[in-house]
């Protein structure tokens, strides 16, 4: 199953590559790649077992 998937930084909108681990459930807090500054991640999963994320700024 591919577990990366492609998010927007909510900072500096560049498309990211995002792992998800398999069982990584609910909010972690990530670092983006390009501009280091916090996101809060929020992942869910379908019915078929691929994350659902969503990006915000983590305050
Ligand atoms: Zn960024």
């Amino acid at each position: 199953m591919d577990d990366t998937v492609q998010v927007q930084c909510p900072y500096c909108f560049e498309l990211v590559e995002l792992y998800i681990d398999p069982q990584q459930r609910g909010e972690m807090v990530q670092d983006c790649d390009v501009c280091c500054r916090p996101w809060r991640v929020l992942v869910s999963r379908r019915r078929d077992g691929s994350p659902a994320v969503v990006v915000d700024r983590a305050q």
